[in-house]
This record gives structure tokens, C-alpha cells and sequence, in this order.
């Protein structure tokens, strides 16, 4: 076996720590890792990791995948408005949430990239979906652009 699936990360034995682990962890992977570690705010590998991701998680529909989004407290997703060329989507209760606020940056682009890569593989073809709000913009939500 030299290949992991999203269905192996289920597989937890984990006598004292159990199976999770705390926000500030995976925002310091997100933001000082990933974020300040990489040129460009890791901006290619962000959008590397996350579509190769969103292809992994094997859901078939936008609820499933909004609700998996929420089950992994990525985030809560709701659909703004939708017609035949895209979606607006909101995601509350973001990673990001309460953070200090960067004049000119947001930070959400891998968790938008998952949501690209999830909904290409569902679609059959290229969507792209773009960052336009985040908490660290200084916004109330973070929201992305979906295109079809
Ligand atoms: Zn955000």
C-alpha cells in the first residue's frame, strides 16, 4: 500500500489523544506554515493541495459536500444565490473567524480549492471557484464565486 484515501484519515487509534485536534493547530499549518512559509502566500500550492483534496473526499452532491464541509468544522456553507453559470456560497463560523483583521488579505483559499476540486470532479469538468470574503478582509463571512 503505498497510497492513502480519504476514507484511511477515519481510521483512528488513538489510546489518549483521541481524534481531534485543536483550531490553533490547523491554523498554524494554514497560516504560518502554509501562508507565510511559502512565496505568494503558497497561493499555486494552496490551490494544488486543496483541489487534489476536494477530487479525494468522494462526495457526489453540493449537500454532501456542504455537510461534510461542516462534519469537518471547515466551515458552514450556504448558497447565496444560483443560477445556470455558478453560485455565490457563504461559509460562517470559518477557520479564520476572529482573527486579526489584514488590510487586503484573505486567507480562505485552500478551503474555496476544496470546494473547486470536489465540485470539477462532481461536474465532469472545470469550475472554478474564487475567494471574494473572508473574516481576515475584514468582511462579516467569508464567500466565494463558483463558475460552472
Ligand atoms: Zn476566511
Amino acid at each position: 500500500m503505498d497510497h492513502f484515501t480519504f476514507a484511511d484519515m477515519k481510521k483512528i487509534k488513538r489510546e489518549n489523544l483521541g481524534d481531534v485536534v485543536p483550531l490553533e493547530l490547523f491554523r498554524t499549518i494554514r497560516l504560518i506554515g502554509l501562508y507565510q512559509a511559502l512565496p505568494a502566500n503558497g497561493k499555486a500550492t494552496t490551490v494544488t493541495i486543496g483541489r487534489k483534496i476536494g477530487e479525494e473526499l468522494g462526495v457526489t452532491t453540493v449537500t454532501e459536500l456542504f455537510e461534510l464541509f461542516e462534519n469537518l468544522k471547515i466551515g458552514i456553507p450556504t448558497i447565496l444565490s444560483e443560477d445556470e453559470k455558478g453560485m455565490t456560497v457563504a461559509v460562517h463560523d470559518c477557520f479564520c473567524e476572529g482573527l486579526p483583521v489584514m488590510e487586503g488579505k484573505m486567507v480562505c483559499d485552500l478551503e474555496g480549492a476544496i470546494m473547486e476540486g470536489a465540485l470539477t470532479k462532481m461536474r465532469g469538468k472545470r469550475v472554478s471557484v474564487k475567494e471574494v470574503k473572508c473574516n481576515v478582509h475584514g468582511d462579516e463571512y467569508c464567500e466565494y464565486q463558483v463558475r460552472y
